[in-house]
């Protein structure tokens, strides 16, 4: 049976995208094979795509006759950036365009979704939410570690690193307490103080961990250590963003779920 042949057997009904709608969607950590088919047929039916920098080329290129937008951030101020791009949302809209915003991820994971949700409902813009499949959970997966394991955890922490060491960062300690893993996003360039922070709130030096650079992509990289030796490994072996930082007992599972390939 082709791809065709079980597409038609699903008896898929895309939604059809009414003209100045907007589309807030999730293209997923980077394969396309984990796209999902309602955001491949989002991509097929727009009139323009306004992508973060997380989207990758082979995803854009599924874009049938869309204006391509690039609304990444540029290392500007990000609130004022964040109203330009939901400021070219509107306008689009109001212009009767179809609109897909296309994000890493999920689009209500650590991206910004919901504020730009938000803002469309102000300005009574009708949108959909397409969802995506978040890198932290297509990133345990790509690289053999379970997100939850009998035995070893009981709930999964997803935190940002991005305001560690700020007066918004989180209470690292509290987190280290439950005792369960956390898989945090934006956190690479923090994170020789977020392992101190993890440590001093009561983690083990030896707790397993690992750093996940672009995972899912042809440039995945996955390198495990310790909560004491990441931060260091991790700079040694010249690890770049984007990448996952997993720290618990599930990273352990890797060496036991390593064989086939
Ligand atoms: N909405 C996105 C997250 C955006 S925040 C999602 O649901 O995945 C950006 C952070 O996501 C990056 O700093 C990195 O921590 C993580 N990230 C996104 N794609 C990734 C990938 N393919 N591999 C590793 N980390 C990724």
């Amino acid at each position: 049976m082709t791809l065709a042949d079980a597409l038609t057997r699903l008896d898929y009904r895309p939604a059809g995208f009414l003209a100045g709608h907007v589309w807030l969607a999730g293209a997923g950590p980077g394969d396309p094979g984990c796209l999902t088919l309602d955001v491949l047929s989002a991509l097929t039916q727009a009139d323009c795509v306004v992508y973060d920098a997380l989207v990758s080329d082979r995803i854009l290129a599924a874009a049938g006759h869309a204006e391509l937008h690039f609304a990444g951030k540029r290392g500007g101020k990000p609130s004022t950036e964040q109203e330009d791009i939901t400021r070219r949302l509107i306008d689009f809209a109001r212009a009767g365009r179809r609109v897909l915003r296309l994000k890493g991820g999920d689009p209500y994971v650590f991206g910004r979704g919901g504020e730009e949700a938000l803002a469309l409902v102000r300005a009574g813009i009708p949108f959909r939410v397409l969802p995506g499949l978040t890198s932290a959970f297509a990133g345990l997966a790509a690289t053999r570690i379970p997100t939850t394991m009998r035995g070893i955890n009981k709930a999964i922490i997803l935190a940002t690193g991005h305001a560690a060491g700020t007066d918004e960062d989180l209470d690292w300690a509290a987190l280290a307490k439950t005792g369960q893993p956390i898989v945090i996003y934006m956190g690479l360039k923090n994170l020789p103080l977020i392992a101190a922070a993890l440590q001093s709130g009561g983690l083990p030096a030896d707790t397993p961990a690992a750093v996940v650079q672009q995972a899912t992509t042809p440039d995945e990289r996955v390198l495990t250590a310790t909560l004491a030796t990441l931060a260091e490994e991790a700079e040694k072996a010249g690890i770049g963003a984007p990448a996952l930082i997993v720290v618990g007992h599930i990273v352990s599972m890797r060496a036991a779920l390593a064989g086939l390939p």
